[in-house]
């Protein structure tokens, strides 16, 4: 490991104790730019590296609630405001009780280069809460979410920070979340993303980041060639993100078999049923368990079942992989097993879903490889485009937004590949995306001085 890797991940484990999942995204970005530094010594000099892994501001506070009982419930609330060169803190909001400070500064510092990748004008942030929504009813999210905000909105704004959805957080969550910004501030403004469509949201969002990761599929196997046309495809999660990809899936030809929770799995060989997953979980918020009962022929396997220390998902054979559901979903077994079964396409939904030997798999393998800030990127990018409708009162088609999220995961597409050639390593998206994305947001800080 280069000296300013290894000195850098020291420093970090004395000053940010236990962030291991912001460790493992630091590390992968600066493995993958050294070329970047060695050819442009600016970038040292400027000290860069340890002015972009501090976080511009980190908003930790607490979030006190009554639950339906009356008993006074009390939960952590985090915002990090990580890097605003290239315009206002954008990024989504996880609620969940794994997230930890570490969770949300290695999403907020994925979110920085992806944000910057899309070529829109966005800073990266991320924030959340280790608030369980599973089990609540909604009056508790309600009073959760007005919690959260009463404290969150002196830190938001349109031009300053602007979340978004993420696990745990969707329309329901960011309803609750704008009427108490509105209640508490008296401006109707694009504060957040993911709204609803009569109310300030954008047609397309909630499809934006699985449709997203589809056509960043597309256009890697189009470079080679190939398509997605008629291909088995196995996605993970049933999610915001799996359920559009599955949608999408099935627009281009393709048969999705697979989807899961973090109980258990669904193989259906017969393709996933859609509109019964849509109804399980975007209406009945049940169980995949409830999809089984439901699917004669689908096969429901509990998490306990699966391969020891695997991810049953991935066993089974398919074309191309679309992990959806969460970080470090697939292990170096998994990406083995993928391999092994004849996947020639990875395409990452989730933030960080393949552990970093399982991401040396699929690079050493050759095959089409799309890293999370890639081929995830197309949701935030899509609330960027609801930013612009708010700023300017518009409302723009499904078909015209649909059609800018396709050019814009093209361009982001075409950035990663010649980039990655530009710097001696065709096909290797990873260093193409790091690269592009950290030299942009780079250079705007020097730009701009020491601040
Ligand atoms: P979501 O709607 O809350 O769905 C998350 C899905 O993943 C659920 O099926 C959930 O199962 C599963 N999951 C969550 N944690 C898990 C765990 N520890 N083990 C196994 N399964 C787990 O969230 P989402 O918006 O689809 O987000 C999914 C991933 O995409 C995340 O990595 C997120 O950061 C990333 N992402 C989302 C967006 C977006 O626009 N929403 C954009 C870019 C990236 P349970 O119901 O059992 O928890």
């Amino acid at each position: 490991m280069s000296s300013y890797i290894s000195d850098t991940i020291n420093y970090l484990k004395q000053s940010s104790p236990a962030q291991a999942e912001f460790y493992q995204a630091t590390e992968e970005v600066l493995a993958t730019i050294k070329p970047l530094l060695d050819r442009n010594p600016k970038y040292r000099k400027h000290n860069i590296i340890q002015r972009v892994i501090e976080p511009e501001r980190q908003i930790l506070f607490r979030v006190a609630w009554l639950d339906d009982r009356g008993n006074v419930q009390v939960n952590k609330g985090y915002r990090i405001q990580f890097n605003s060169a290239l315009g206002p803190y954008k990024g989504g909001l996880r609620f969940h009780p794994n997230v930890t400070a570490g969770t949300i500064k290695f999403l907020g510092f994925e979110q920085i280069f992806k944000n910057s990748l899309t070529g829109l004008a966005i800073g990266g942030a991320k924030g959340g809460s280790n608030f369980d929504p599973k089990g609540k009813s909604d009056a508790e999210i309600m009073r959760f979410c007005q919690s959260f905000m009463t404290e969150l909105f002196r830190h938001i704004g349109d031009t300053i920070d602007v979340p978004a959805g993420d696990i745990g957080v969707g329309g329901r969550e960011i309803g609750y979340l704008y009427g108490q910004y509105k209640r508490l501030t008296g401006s109707y403004e694009g504060v957040l993303t993911g709204k609803g469509l009569n109310w300030g949201g954008s047609l397309a969002r909630t499809e934006a980041t699985g449709y997203g990761a589809v056509y960043f599929a597309q256009n890697m196997l189009a470079e080679r060639g190939a398509s997605l046309e008629g291909k088995v495809c196995t996605v993970s999660g049933s999610g915001n993100v799996s359920i559009y990809t599955v949608e999408k899936l099935y627009q281009v030809g393709a048969k999705p078999v697979t989807v899961s929770d973090s109980n258990g799995m669904i193989y259906d060989e017969r393709g996933i049923d859609l509109n019964l997953l849509k109804r399980v979980k975007e209406v009945e918020r049940a169980r995949l368990t409830r999809y089984a009962e439901e699917r004669p022929g689908a096969v429901y396997t509990p998490v306990e079942n699966y391969p020891a220390g695997r991810n049953g998902v991935w066993s089974v054979h398919c074309d191309a992989a679309f992990p959806s559901a969460t970080q470090n979903e697939v292990s170096v077994e998994d990406a083995k097993e993928l391999l092994k079964n004849g996947c020639i396409c990875v395409a990452e939904g989730a933030n960080m879903p393949s552990s970093p030997e399982a991401i040396d798999a699929f690079l050493a393998s050759g095959i089409a490889y799309g890293p999370a800030k890639a081929a995830n990127a197309g949701g935030v990018a899509t609330s960027q485009l609801e930013m612009s409708q708010n700023a300017s009162m518009l409302q723009w088609t499904f078909e015209e937004v649909d059609a800018k999220l396709q050019r814009i995961m093209e361009h982001i597409y075409r950035t990663a590949s010649e980039t990655a050639k530009e710097y001696g390593a065709p096909g290797n998206l990873v260093l193409g995306a790091n690269i592009a994305g950290f030299r942009k947001v780079a250079d705007a800080m020097i730009d701009q001085g020491v601040v």
